[in-house]
């Protein structure tokens, strides 16, 4: 989705893609290991900025590139926050921002004292490499996750997980930033997302009844998080909205993330595009919205046979006024394949059509 907005901004885009048939192969110059220094620091002899559409590049491999004289947006130090979910937890403590109670458990002992402690229940994170909730787990004794205890230890050091307080929130929201390495920095409005199963499954913008203080919170905490961490390039800060009226946040996103997909077709500026201007350190665009409400809903594989693009053609018939946004990605039930937005006027109206579209378009 970085293609078509490289392409609008005159910006040519080069792309290291994991393996043949991926969404980003689409345009790839290079199929290669982004793990092996050697083959990145060969992929980017010849640009002027690296970037990345996930979190997952190895430290050694980001190192290399910056020792080589490589502009790496983010850089290495931000992004070792959010590869690991026990770093970010310290790092955010230390900025003095708001997170849920955590602790650092190596032990089941240490962890059936945070639960103890904390009404008898827990929620249990691997540090690296969860996704979409998995790495996620709610748990009443450490037992619960007495296998990620056995597979924690790395490289014979003591391995950790991350437990923290069950929260009660009301409601999940998201904060979109930019910045770009000269220090400018834009918001777009704060949304909602709604998750099932942990997966992400619509986004609100604006979130509703944010205006005013929540709003002006979530801003702020947003604007810590980029420059505290100094961040550049697309930040998502996903929040929790508790009952009893606290904002904490749960996780970042270095990069354009689910949370903000609606701002491609719902504001001025698309969080695409705007990734590319901040990490090029170009003047960043206007973040207002074209319309009172964008809705955002996923689109997942689904148990039924058939691709997207053999229900496309008739899902697009029912639903013009919706934009559709295929991956390419070959189905898996639950996997995200695509996702569309409706804008409009009246909350009802917009959420209904775009539900009604994805789910036609998921089969
Ligand atoms: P992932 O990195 O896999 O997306 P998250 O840490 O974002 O994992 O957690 C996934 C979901 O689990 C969240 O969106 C939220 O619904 C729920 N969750 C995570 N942490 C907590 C918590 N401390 N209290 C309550 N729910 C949580």
């Amino acid at each position: 989705m970085m293609i078509p907005a490289a392409i609008e901004l005159g910006v040519e885009l080069r792309v290291l893609a994991e393996t043949e048939g991926m969404s980003a192969a689409l345009a790839a110059d290079r199929v290669g290991d982004y793990t092996d220094a050697s083959t990145v620091l060969e992929f980017a002899r010849d640009v002027d900025v690296i970037t990345f559409d996930h979190e997952h590049v190895p430290q050694d491999v980001l190192r290399a590139l910056v020792d080589a004289g490589v502009p790496v947006r983010p850089g290495p130090g931000a992004l070792a926050i959010a590869q690991d979910k026990l770093r970010m937890r310290e790092r955010l403590s230390e900025l003095g921002l708001p997170v849920p109670d955590w602790a650092r458990v190596e032990t089941p002992a240490e962890l059936d004292e945070f639960i103890a402690a904390h009404g008898g229940v827990a929620v249990v994170k691997t540090p690296r490499g969860g996704y979409d909730g998995k790495g996620v787990r709610v748990v009443r004794s450490a037992g619960e996750v007495g296998e990620w205890f056995a597979t924690i230890a790395e490289d014979g050091q003591p391995g950790a997980l991350l437990a923290e307080e069950l929260v009660e929130f009301r409601r999940e929201l998201a904060q979109l930033v930019a910045r770009r390495p000269s220090g400018e920095i834009v918001a777009w409005p704060l949304v909602e997302t709604v998750q099932v199963g942990g997966v992400c499954s619509e986004v609100i913008a604006p979130a509703p009844k944010s205006a005013g203080r929540l709003a002006d919170r979530a801003g702020d905490i947003a604007f810590a998080v980029a420059e505290g961490l100094e961040v550049t390039g697309v930040l998502a800060v996903e929040l929790f909205e508790t009952v009893d009226d606290r904002v904490l946040i749960n996780e970042l996103a270095m990069r354009p993330h689910n949370s903000g997909h609606w701002s491609m077709d719902g504001a001025t500026t698309g969080q695409f595009e705007q990734h590319l201007r901040a990490v090029l350190d170009l003047p960043l665009g206007g973040t207002g919205t074209h319309a009172p409400w964008a809705v955002m809903v996923n689109i997942l594989g689904g148990p039924e046979e058939g691709t997207l693009a053999d229900r496309t053609p008739a899902a697009l018939a029912g639903h013009p006024t919706v934009k559709l946004h295929a991956y390419g990605k070959s189905p898996r039930p639950g996997r995200k394949v695509g996702h569309v937005t409706a804008i409009g006027a009246d909350l009802d109206d917009v959420v209904y059509e775009a539900r009604a579209a994805a789910a036609e378009f998921q089969g």
